[in-house]
C-alpha cells in the first residue's frame, strides 16, 4: 500500500512549497525509499502550455511530452528522477475529463457534482501516479494558498485520502509563513494560526507545520504554533531562507523531518545518506570566480521564465568550481543604437527558447555579436532559429531571411513549418512535445559534448529548419551536427568557423542536474571561462 503526503501552503504563494516538497522527496530518496511526486494546479487551463511566461513562469516539458508547471523540474533536479505527464494534474484537466465521461453517458442518471464526481477523479490521479510509478511513497503538492476558490475541491479530495487509504497511509503537511514586523521586531503566527484554522475547517488537521521565514525562529514561537495549531513540538520545522535552493534538504533533515515522516507513516527505512548533498551545497557555499554569462530573452523581467537554464547554466559552472554571473538582457534593448554595450563584458551568450515576433530583432544581433566576436553561444530552441536566421543574412548575404513565424512572405524563409504541418490546428498541445532522437555527427563540438552518438532530448517547438536552404548554409560554414535519425529534422547545428556556437532545436536544460551538469551547458561554460572580455585582462607585468 502506497503512502501519501500531502502538502497544502498558507498565508502566502511562493514561500518555497515546491522546493519543501521537492526536498522531501531527496530526504526520503537518501534512505532508499522510493518516491514520485505530482503537483496538483488548480486553474483552469487544461495546461500551462498557453499561458504567458509572465503568468506562469517556465514552462517545463516532462519526456513523455507534458507541459507542466516548473514545479516539476524542482523536482527533477532534487529526486534525480525523470517524471511523466501524470505528475502534473490541473483542475482543466480534471473538469474536462469529468464532462467527457458524462458526455459518454458514464454516470447515466446522475447528477454531476463536485462531490464526489470532481473528488473522485482527482483521487483516481493520485492512486494512478502511485500504480504506475510503484513508489512507495507519492508526496503530492496542491498548488495555491489554503482558502483559494479554484483549490477546493482538491482539499477535500485530500481529505477524503485519509479515510480512503487510512489514516495511517497518509500525512498532511503545512507550508506558511511568518512574516516579520520591523517595528517590533518579532515574527508573527497569527497568519499561520489562520491559514490552519482554514485547513481544519474543511476538515485537515496538519501533522507537519513547515514554517518559512527570513529571520531565525525562536523555541517560544515553535511552542506557540504548537500550541495553537495543536501539532506536535517537534513537528513545527523552521525553514529560514537560504543563498541556494539546494541546502533545503540539508536544512529539514538537520531540523528532524526525515525522522517524523518516516515514523508517522510507519516507512521501513535506512539511515539517510545526504552526503552527495552536502558536498555539493559545501561546493556551491565556496568562493567561485565567475562567469559573465548574457541571457539574451525576450521575458527577462521575470527570471522564471527561465527557471531550468538558470539552474543548467549553474549546474555547469559548478563543474568547473566557477560561478555564473548572469546579465538579463532584454533583447529589445539589444535592438537600440548602441545596445551591443550590453555584451561587451559577456564571456558567454545564450538565447532560450521563445515565442512570437517582439524582440526576435535583438536575438539576432546577439548571435551577430557573439559570431563576429567569436564569443560562445549556446542557443536553445528559439536560440537555434535565430542562430540560422543570423548566418543566412550575414554571413551568406540572404538579408530577408526569416522565419515564417515572424514574417510569414519572407522569400528566404530558413525557419518553417513542414510541408503537411497543419497551422491552424488549436493552439494547445498541438506543439512538438517530449523527447525525440538524434543522431550526433561525429567530431562535432556536440558529439564531442555528449559522448556519444544517438541522444534523446526533450522538444517544445512548431517550427523547424527549412531543408531547402541546408546545401547553401552547409557550404557557407554552418554544420549540421545533430539530425533526426531518418536525416529529415535538423536538431543541432554549429558553425566550423568558430570556438564555439553551436544550438539546438531542444531544450537540453530540462535535463540538467545540479551534480551532473548537461553535456551541452557543461561545454559551453568551458568555452565561455576562459574567454578574456573588457577590463578582465591581468595587468600588465610591467608598469610604464
Ligand atoms: N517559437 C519557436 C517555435 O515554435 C521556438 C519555440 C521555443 O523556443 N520553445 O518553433
Amino acid at each position: 500500500m502506497p503512502k501519501y503526503i500531502f502538502v497544502t501552503g498558507g498565508v502566502v504563494s511562493s514561500v518555497g512549497k515546491g522546493i519543501t516538497v521537492a526536498s522531501i522527496g531527496t530526504i526520503l530518496k537518501s534512505r532508499q525509499i522510493t518516491v514520485s511526486v505530482q503537483k496538483l494546479d488548480p486553474y483552469l487551463n487544461v495546461d500551462p502550455g498557453t499561458m504567458s511566461p509572465y503568468q506562469h513562469g517556465e514552462v517545463f516539458v516532462t519526456q513523455d511530452g507534458a507541459e507542466t508547471d516548473l514545479d516539476l523540474g524542482n523536482y527533477e533536479r532534487f529526486i534525480d528522477a525523470s517524471l511523466t505527464a501524470e505528475s502534473n494534474v490541473t483542475a482543466g484537466q480534471i473538469y474536462s475529463s469529468v464532462i467527457a465521461k458524462e458526455r459518454r453517458g458514464d454516470f447515466l442518471g446522475g447528477t454531476i457534482q463536485v462531490v464526489p464526481h470532481v473528488t473522485t477523479e482527482i483521487k483516481d490521479r493520485f492512486k494512478r501516479l502511485a500504480e504506475k510509478s510503484q513508489a512507495e511513497v507519492i508526496i503530492i503538492e496542491v498548488g495555491g494558498t489554503v482558502g483559494d476558490i479554484e483549490g477546493q475541491p482538491f482539499l477535500e479530495a485530500i481529505r477524503q485520502m485519509r479515510n480512503d487509504v487510512g489514516r495511517e497511509n497518509v500525512l498532511y503537511v503545512h507550508v506558511t509563513l511568518l512574516p516579520y514586523l520591523t517595528s517590533t521586531q518579532e515574527l508573527k503566527t497569527k497568519p499561520t494560526q489562520h491559514s490552519v484554522n482554514e485547513l481544519r475547517r474543511i476538515g485537515i488537521q496538519p501533522d507537519i507545520i513547515i514554517c518559512r521565514s527570513d529571520h531565525p525562529i525562536s523555541e517560544g514561537i515553535r511552542n506557540k504554533i504548537s500550541l495553537f495549531c495543536d501539532v506536535d513540538r517537534q513537528a513545527v520545522i523552521p525553514l529560514p531562507t537560504v543563498s541556494t535552493i539546494y541546502e533545503v534538504p540539508l536544512l529539514l533533515e538537520q531540523e528532524g523531518l526525515g525522522h517524523l515522516v518516516v515514523d508517522k507513516l510507519g516507512l521501513k527505512s535506512d539511515q539517510p545518506d545526504l552526503r552527495q548533498w552536502q558536498e555539493l551545497v559545501a561546493r556551491l557555499q565556496a568562493p567561485r570566480e565567475p562567469v559573465n554569462i548574457a541571457l539574451v530573452g525576450k521575458y527577462v523581467e521575470l527570471n522564471d521564465a527561465y527557471f531550468s537554464v538558470r539552474e543548467a547554466l549553474h549546474h555547469a559552472a559548478l563543474f568547473y568550481n566557477r560561478d555564473i554571473n548572469l546579465y538579463w538582457v532584454a533583447s529589445e534593448d539589444l535592438e537600440k543604437d548602441g545596445g551591443d554595450a550590453l555584451l561587451h563584458s559577456a564571456q558567454g551568450i545564450i538565447v532560450p527558447g521563445g515565442f512570437g515576433v517582439r524582440g526576435i530583432e535583438g536575438m539576432v544581433k546577439a548571435a551577430n555579436y557573439a559570431r563576429t566576436n567569436q564569443i560562445p553561444y549556446l542557443g536553445l530552441c528559439l536560440g537555434m532559429q535565430v542562430m540560422v536566421i543570423e548566418f543566412a543574412r550575414y554571413a551568406l548575404g540572404a538579408t530577408v531571411a526569416n522565419s515564417t513565424e515572424f514574417d510569414a512572405n519572407t522569400p528566404y524563409p530558413v525557419i518553417d513549418l513542414l510541408p503537411g504541418q497543419d497551422e491552424t490546428k488549436n493552439k494547445g498541445g498541438t506543439l512538438r512535445l517530449g523527447n525525440y532522437p538524434c543522431q550526433l555527427l561525429d567530431g562535432s563540438h556536440a558529439a564531442k559534448a555528449y559522448g556519444d552518438g544517438l541522444i534523446y532530448e526533450r522538444h517544445r517547438h512548431r517550427y523547424e529548419f527549412n531543408n531547402k536552404f541546408r546545401k547553401q548554409l552547409q557550404e557557407a560554414g554552418m554544420v549540421f551536427s545533430g539530425l533526426s535519425p531518418d536525416g529529415r529534422l535538423v536538431e543541432v547545428c554549429e558553425l566550423a568557423n568558430h570556438p564555439w556556437m553551436v544550438s539546438c532545436q531542444f531544450h537540453p536544460e530540462f535535463g540538467s542536474r545540479p551534480s551532473c551538469p548537461h553535456p551541452l551547458f557543461r561545454d559551453f561554460i568551458g568555452a565561455a571561462k576562459d574567454v578574456l572580455r573588457e577590463g578582465a585582462q591581468p595587468p600588465l607585468p610591467f608598469s610604464t
